[in-house]
């Protein structure tokens, strides 16, 4: 009896300890709070190095589809990229594994809506890995759905925004998972993002595709980097990509 009771209780405790490891990483966490830091100005633009490649220097869409094929039709006027509400996300024809991102993105100028519906956006690493885009200056929410999270699991280390209207960067180091011939995990994607420069996440483990019930991988190859239309009028400029 003392030896059943007592397996019962391991067992118990590993079904809770698993559960609340799951929701610890999948539920909607506000605290610590990432402490502010202020970044320098990010209104010079970062152009591309020689072995680049473009995906968007200001003048067309020529490297992005919707994720039906069809020719993305987002705004494009003065240099800049905006998100067209409700269009759908868009996509690069190309794919990619492992690489270094950049990118430039600014939160709309009119301030409108709070929490998750201010300025949100996201860079979709592979299709499936969500690095959110969101105004998080003075814009208190979950801290692992902030700018600059790995969306749902990771917060940022620091909170790098610049105000509304003004040009952040995005420097993400992207290292692509690795699968079994079964189809089962053999490394995880691994993550690291500067924001503004800033260090906000330091080769971190992703759990999983973002957005699932529970945090999970299913095996993949190369894939494309998605721009999220989550209906704000987030703005784009230079973005290019390094595979390495
Ligand atoms: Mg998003």
């Amino acid at each position: 009896m003392i030896k059943k009771g007592f397996i019962g209780v391991l067992i118990a405790g590993f079904f809770v300890g698993g559960l609340s490891g799951q929701n610890l990483q999948l539920s909607e966490s506000y605290a610590p709070q990432p402490r502010v830091v202020t970044p320098a100005s990010c209104d010079r633009p970062v152009p591309p190095p020689s072995d680049a490649v473009v995906l968007f220097d200001g003048t067309d869409l020529s490297a992005w589809v919707h994720a039906d094929g069809s020719p993305a039709d987002w705004e494009v006027a003065d240099g800049i990229l905006t998100v067209k509400p409700k269009s759908g996300s868009i996509q690069t024809k190309a794919d990619f594994e492992d690489f270094q991102l950049h990118l430039e993105w600014s939160s709309p100028v009119v301030v409108k809506g709070e929490d998750q519906l201010r300025g949100n956006s996201g860079v979709i690493l592979q299709g499936r890995y969500e690095v959110q885009i969101l105004d998080s200056y003075n814009n208190p929410t979950y801290v692992n759905g902030q700018a600059g999270s790995i969306y749902k699991q990771y917060p940022p280390l620091v909170n790098a925004m610049q105000k509304p209207g003004e040009w952040n960067t995005f420097d993400i180091l992207f290292t692509a998972p690795r699968f079994k011939a079964d189809g089962s995990l053999h490394s995880p994607a691994y993550i690291t993002v500067l924001h503004n420069g800033i260090l906000i996440q330091h080769h971190v483990a992703v759990l999983g595709i973002t957005n699932l019930p529970l945090p999970a991988y299913k095996a993949h190859g190369r894939g494309p980097i998605v721009l999220q239309d989550h209906g704000d009028l987030v703005r784009f400029r230079n973005i290019w990509i390094r595979e390495w």
